[in-house]
């Protein structure tokens, strides 16, 4: 049978030399280490499994770049919105078809095998159920069969426009759902996903200001043991809305009032005290950080250093999308450390270097947010990157300086991204790359034209 052999690759978060993966069924089922290979093996120089894109709204990379001009009054997340709100009013089932897979190919390019998508763009543009109340979810899946990416798909309950039960603004007519409502979709969504290997159906409820504490209890009975992501804690003036509602903090009102556990992510939860850091390190939960995202929509900086010295497990997103990219988010990620602390190589674990430890951070985290197990191992699936060794990036490196050089010096550093053992991108582009840049153009032409 032919395989896959890597002079060395990542597994099991330490790396191996002369290594022969057998795939069969998409799935790995075989690791042989210290081997030639045989004749017919496909031969790469360095193999890393692929990095799980743990938030993700794919309908906003056709935004990326046109909120980055000055407007007249001060800008901040609240004025970002409003344009993004204005930005998906035009948008249809094809178009969020079209943009989800550039968005999806382009992950698949930056080393990304599954994405969670956080998707609450539901209902037509006068706010009407489409004549499947899932059309949009189907859309979504269908952007993820196109690319060949995993698919987390979680579905988002929207209901209100703030604390306590605040009517929702016309702006958010595409998003809303009662709880009756909010089952139809995600059973549509199930369905919508049903076809796509190794798929996962989670739920989202938006946010603290999108679902009451009775909507929260009511959707969460729905999760089963799958993934439940939130938006949380992003901006202060959410924390100031929050204290004023109940008296709590965000992330302190969900760790009173809810249980959370592995099962959940919390998305951001950048603005948070020493308790509630240390709380949610402690119970097992994922926090989702996205610092391209934050950075670009000036949130603030996640405590990483103190939480991830406490054991506490993160994951990495592409959030708004604005630019893709699994090192950037790394690197800004370790960055934003550096910035706030006047020091260097800050988020180390157990072992020194700064890039395999957010790596292999990211894909533990990443993945359990996702529902599923990442990594290179018999029977899971291979979902495998190579980096190209001709980068000189990667000149006279092994080990762990591989990652510290693909995450901190490399331009993007990619050969080949492999899903369950097909061979997606080639020379660092996607097979189906063109054809989808091009439907992408023609939309984004259609759209930005009056
Ligand atoms: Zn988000």
């Amino acid at each position: 049978m032919p395989a896959l052999w890597f002079e060395t690759a990542f597994v099991d978060n330490a790396w191996v030399d002369r290594v022969r993966l057998e795939i069969s069924d998409g799935l790995v089922s075989a690791i042989a280490t210290g081997v030639d290979p045989a004749a017919g093996d496909e031969r790469h120089a360095i193999g890393l499994p692929g990095l799980p894109n743990l938030h993700s709204h794919a309908f906003q990379r056709g935004m990326a770049g046109l909120a980055e001009q000055r407007g007249t009054t001060g800008d901040d997340f609240w004025s970002w919105r409003d344009l993004m709100y204005r930005f998906l009013d035009r948008l249809g089932p094809e178009d969020v078809e079209a943009i989800a897979t550039l968005a999806y190919v382009e992950m698949l390019e930056a080393g990304f095998t599954r994405v969670g998508e956080f998707h609450y763009l539901h209902h037509d543009p006068d706010g009407r159920l489409y004549a499947d109340p899932a059309e949009m979810a189907a859309r979504v899946a269908a952007a993820a069969q196109a690319s060949g990416i995993a698919l987390t798909l979680l579905p988002v309950f929207y209901a209100h426009g703030g604390f306590g039960g605040m009517a929702p603004g016309a702006a958010q007519r595409r998003f809303l759902n009662d709880v009756d409502g909010y089952a139809r979709l995600l059973d549509g969504s199930r369905g919508a996903v049903a076809a796509l290997p190794d798929a996962v159906a989670g739920i989202a409820p938006h946010s603290l200001r999108a679902a009451t504490p009775d909507e929260l209890r009511a959707i969460l009975s729905l999760a089963g043991t799958n993934p439940i992501h939130i938006h949380i804690a992003e901006q202060r003036k959410e924390v100031a809305d929050c204290l004023a509602w109940s008296g709590r903090r965000p992330v302190e009102w969900l760790q009173g009032e809810m249980p959370v556990d592995p099962r959940w992510c919390l998305v951001h939860a950048t603005h948070v005290t020493d308790r509630e850091r240390s709380t949610l390190a402690g119970s097992g939960a994922i926090a989702g950080l996205c610092p391209i995202t934050e950075a670009n929509l000036g949130d603030g900086i996640f405590p990483a250093a103190t939480y991830l010295a406490e054991g506490g497990a993160f994951g990495i997103g592409s959030d708004s999308n604005v630019l893709i990219s699994a090192t950037e988010e790394l690197r800004l990620l370790e960055y934003g450390q550096r910035l706030s602390l006047h020091q260097r190589c800050v988020l180390a674990g157990d072992r020194p270097s700064i890039g395999a430890t957010l790596f292999a951070g990211a894909l533990a985290g990443g993945s359990r947010a996702l529902g599923v197990e990442g990594g290179i191992a018999i029977g899971r699936p291979a979902d495998l990157v190579s980096l190209d060794a001709d980068d000189p990036a990667f000149v006279a490196r092994s080990g762990d300086r591989l990652l510290d050089s693909w995450i901190f010096a490399a331009r993007t550093g990619i050969d080949c991204v492999w899903r369950r053992g097909t061979r997606l991108v080639e020379g660092g582009r996607h097979v189906r790359g063109e054809e989808t840049r091009r439907r992408f153009s023609a939309v984004l032409a259609r759209l930005m034209d009056g």
